[in-house]
């Protein structure tokens, strides 16, 4: 016997129509060099559909790739929608990757156009002609007349985003009838080589953003006041932007100054009552914030693990701890939310409780986890003490890479995402991440690849060998150290490796420790034993 109840597609214009018409008042408000710049969601939701009409106006394909190289901003909010709306992909470039990755990106998606910030064209600009499919670059800008603009290149490739707006007709949307058309685009950096795309349906990002609005995860509401500090090229800002939008809730955009001090300002000045960003955004915040009168309910961290004294300093400091969540690009990315169950918040003590915030936390509703043995595919007990690769499961986990088999191993033969991150998993569900199996390095909230850094080091021709391996650091979680062997009878110093790095790697890849050594030492299969080397080096720390 079959359902009777209504096959409608989710699809994005529901969020949006939805917006349109019961939060016409509702603020969006993005910071500015000149102050701060509020709009309606009522003029947002107009502009945005006039946005439509200008794709369709500049020839973009039916299912054309609409890229974005752009803060958080409400102009960005309107590409979030206006693109998949209108049947094309948004894809969100991320600004911190190095300039091949970016090229690599926008080629391999065949992006058609490219929607960028003025203040952020002078990373894009020389990169254009590599960017094969793109035909225009349209300028949104940030910059409120300040005279240290970047120049507008005198090219016909450019176009003005207000002038376009200016001139176009509403769209009316409503042309995407399946839920499982393409509606956004993220690459991911892999271990080694070019990073993968993944691609988000329509119906995951409907179930997605749902999933943000429930009680026990986020809880975003339309008595938000949002602060995403997480950008909107890096997993969509964890779903928050479009979760605000279904939820009715103001959203208060941080554009491109992120210091501690601005965005404090914004939390105080704003009424941001939740606010989400990496684990080193918070520590920056912290002493500006502490003892400040705020309205914040929930402060919520994630990207990299979120140090549990820096949460219990919130707690003491700011009045409320933080809600630590995990997931990746792959997992659109919210997956587990470490909020208190209430069994536990009866039984057990404030220090048990700290603890608790400290795990990743336990999957959201219709996320299905588990840990296996990375070898065998072996499922393990949830026992708090086995410790194996966390798996995940459901509607908005990704079950494949954008044309990339290379990433095909990262998926299970029965359908589960292998994370490569390994956990512990208590009785009642909290994840705790212990390791990872992916040689990569989280600093600041984004990737440094282990392999790539080695193999640039090693193209110096005094250098024999070396190995990349991530020590803490209380400002960016983690650094890379690089231990590195060289060729018999040559020199080098440390700041000469550096000099060698720097044309060749992203800046702020630079290890700022280097330790030269005599071998670097191998497991029993000939590998570099990255664990020897830690427990070697278990002492060092980057401030
Ligand atoms: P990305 O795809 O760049 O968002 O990175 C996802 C990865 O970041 C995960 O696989 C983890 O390795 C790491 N990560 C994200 N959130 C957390 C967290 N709360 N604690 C520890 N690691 C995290």
């Amino acid at each position: 016997m079959q359902g009777l109840m209504q096959d409608v597609p989710l699809s994005l214009d529901i969020i949006f129509n939805r917006a349109e018409q019961l939060w016409p008042t509702k603020r969006l408000a993005t910071a500015t060099p000149s102050g701060l710049e509020v709009v309606t969601f009522g003029a947002w939701a107009e502009r945005t559909r006039r946005l439509g009409g200008v794709l369709d106006d500049l020839g973009v394909s039916e299912d054309g790739r609409v890229a974005t190289f752009a803060w958080n901003t409400a102009r960005h909010l309107e590409l979030y929608f206006a693109a998949p709306c209108t049947g094309r992909v948004l894809h969100t470039l991320n600004i911190r990757l190095f300039a091949n990755q970016i090229t690599y990106i926008a080629n391999h998606a065949e992006d058609e156009v490219v929607f960028a910030d003025r203040s952020l064209l002078p990373l894009l600009w020389p990169l254009i002609d590599e960017c094969k499919t793109v035909r225009h670059v349209v300028v949104m800008d940030d910059t409120a007349g300040r005279p240290d603009a970047p120049e507008l290149p005198s090219d016909p490739r450019v176009l003005d985003y207000e002038e376009l707006l200016a001139t176009a007709s509403p769209h009316p949307f409503g042309v995407v009838t399946d839920e499982s058309t393409a509606a956004s685009m993220c690459y991911t950096s892999g271990t080694t080589g070019d990073p993968k795309g993944v691609v988000y349906s329509h119906r995951s990002v409907v179930l997605h953003s749902l999933s943000i609005l429930l009680a026990d995860t986020l809880a975003v509401g339309e008595r938000d006041v949002v602060l995403p500090v997480v950008p909107m090229f890096h997993v969509n800002a964890w779903g928050l932007c479009q979760a605000a939008v279904m939820g009715g809730a103001d959203v208060v955009f941080p554009g491109a100054d992120l210091s501690p001090e601005a965005i404090t300002r914004l939390i105080v000045d704003e009424g941001v009552t939740l606010a989400a960003g990496v684990p080193t955004i918070w520590m920056g915040v912290l002493p500006h914030l502490a003892g400040r009168p705020h309205k914040l309910r929930r402060v919520v961290g994630g990207g990299s693990a979120v140090p549990r004294s820096l949460s219990e300093t919130y707690r003491a400091e700011v009045g409320l701890p933080i809600l630590q969540a995990w997931g990746m690009t792959e997992t659109s990315p919210l997956a587990t939310v470490a909020f208190t169950r209430s069994e536990r918040a009866a039984s057990t003590g404030e220090e048990a409780l700290a603890d608790l915030r400290a795990t990743q936390g336990i999957p959201s509703p219709l996320v299905e986890l588990r840990i296996a043995d990375p070898e065998s595919g072996e499922r393990l007990p949830w026992d708090g003490a086995t410790s194996g690769e966390v798996q995940v499961r459901g509607p908005w986990i990704a079950r494949q890479y954008y044309n990339d088999p290379r990433g095909d191993a990262q998926f299970s033969a029965d359908g589960w995402l292998r994370t490569g991150d390994v956990g512990v998993v208590s009785p009642d569900g909290y994840v705790r991440l212990v390791d990872r199996t992916k040689d990569l390095i989280k600093s600041g909230g984004e990737w440094i690849s282990s392999v790539d850094l080695e193999n640039e080091i090693m193209g110096h021709p005094a250098v024999a060998e070396a190995a990349v391996i991530a020590v803490p650091s209380e400002r960016w979680m983690e650094r890379p150290m690089a231990c590195v062997v060289l060729e018999e009878g040559q020199e080098l110093t440390a700041d000469e490796l550096r000099a060698w790095l720097a044309p060749r790697v992203a800046k702020w890849w630079l290890p700022e420790l280097v330790e030269f050594i005599d071998a670097v030492p191998r497991t029993s299969v000939g590998k570099f034993s990255k664990k020897d080397l830690r427990a070697r080096f278990s002492d060092r720390r980057v401030p």
